[in-house]
């Protein structure tokens, strides 16, 4: 982290990282992960309750579409008294925690619509454990891992080619859209054209007033609140009342509406994020040390590492180029064609041995004698057995009764 700490951070709702976090970076932000506490809500409330659809909808609303505290509490208490859940404790501990967890109380984060769930870190999880197993050594350990990077970086340079050189189909005739599109991953561009879609279809000026330059513009929409949109006639800049921007770093409907309307065909440059752009993965990357780091990681020598770099390169722009022409499109299917056959002609690589594959990996050759030494044993996080939730045990004697069933059969 380079001497700097992270601004926020997001977790479970573990005592031991909560207490480390306090230690090691007191002035960040702690928050705890929605999708984790959420998860639990069946089992505390019970299932019927839980499933029956007035509840669901309505604390479901409270939680995640509560825009401020003050709405937060008032919808938490009326469902309280509602369902008369006074007495659970569950919900009496999550409700003074509401500050560390729930969204209307830190919505001025822009973390691209992150902040809410650790939902992307347990995804990657998911992901390198089907690389990975914990009977492996630390060596083929290494190799899978980067392995599974290099799947990653596959798919990404793949939908990287596919924003570059194709374009969603334009909805409207509104040239905010068409902006949205030129500048905008294919993935994020949906996201911002469901938003012009809306705006163009549900969100109607209702006033307008004005205090020197500061425009506030009232606007209705589908969801029957009226939002308020400042808009800052001489530098354009605007805020709404959502806070979507705020959240997902992606103007919203009511923002679309006004910047229509005082003549704005281009999304202002400073609600451009440049992580949601197509030209966001063109900057090279750098390590602490100022080290440039490469798209891959694997034990090529670094002058081969930068021409292969190029090359993937120049063949994205070459076929960008030839694309719209048969005759060019020829050309370059045949030089491709005639460069794969001199390669082939040219002798193949020799197959490496797996011991000479991990040498050339870790830049080293093997030691003939190995002395090891027992590591410590450290108590971590992870480590030890877990106590399991109801849900979970539930889970597992079913398992249990399922196997003595088959025993018996
Ligand atoms: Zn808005």
């Amino acid at each position: 982290m380079c001497g700097v700490a992270p601004k926020l951070i997001i977790t479970d709702e573990d005592q031991s990282m909560r207490i480390g976090i306090e230690h090691v970076f007191p002035n960040t932000i702690h928050r705890l992960c929605m999708w984790h506490i959420l998860m639990k809500l069946t089992e505390k409330v019970g299932a019927t309750l839980k499933n029956s659809p007035d509840f669901h909808e309505r604390f479901m609303s409270c939680v995640w579409g509560s825009e401020t505290p003050n709405e937060f509490e008032s919808k938490w208490c009326s469902i309280i008294n509602d369902f008369g859940l006074d007495d659970n404790t569950w919900l009496q501990e999550k409700y003074e925690l509401r500050r560390s967890w729930i969204p209307a109380y830190f919505t001025d984060f822009h973390l691209g619509g992150i902040l809410r769930t650790t939902s992307r870190s347990e995804s990657e999880n998911a992901f390198f454990r089907h690389f990975t197993n914990r009977n492996l050594a630390l060596i083929e350990f290494w190799v899978r891992f980067e392995t599974a990077l290099e799947e990653q970086r596959q798919k990404e340079l793949q939908e990287d080619n596919v924003s570059l050189h194709t374009l969603p189909i334009l909805k409207t005739c509104w040239s905010i859209e068409s902006h949205g599109r030129e500048v905008y991953t294919h993935e994020v561009f949906a996201e911002f054209q469901s938003q012009v879609l809306a705006a163009r279809d549900y969100c109607h000026v209702k006033t307008i007033t004005q205090i020197g330059e500061l425009r506030t513009i009232s606007i209705s929409s589908n969801s029957g609140k009226a939002r308020q949109v400042s808009f800052n006639t001489s530098t354009r800049e605007t805020h709404c009342s959502c806070r979507m921007f705020e959240s997902l770093g992606i103007i919203c409907r009511h923002i679309i509406v006004v910047l229509k309307n005082e003549g704005c065909n281009e999304i202002p440059s400073q609600y451009v994020l440049h992580r949601w752009t197509k030209m966001a993965a063109r900057h090279l990357a750098y390590d602490a040390n100022g080290h440039e780091l490469e798209g891959s990681s694997t034990c090529l020598p670094p002058v081969v590492k930068k021409l292969y770099a190029e090359t993937c390169s120049n063949f994205g722009l070459a076929l960008h180029v030839a694309k719209h022409s048969e005759e060019k499109m020829r050309y370059l299917h045949k030089a491709i064609g005639d460069a794969y056959t001199q390669l082939g002609q040219e002798g193949t690589v020799s197959e490496q041995s797996k011991v000479q594959e991990f040498e050339s990996f870790v830049g080293t050759s093997f030691p003939t004698v190995i002395n090891s030494h027992l590591p410590d044993v450290a108590k971590t996080k992870g480590s030890g057995k877990r106590l399991k939730r109801g849900s979970e045990q539930t889970v597992t004697q079913k398992e249990k009764r399922a196997k003595e069933h088959h025993k018996n059969k």
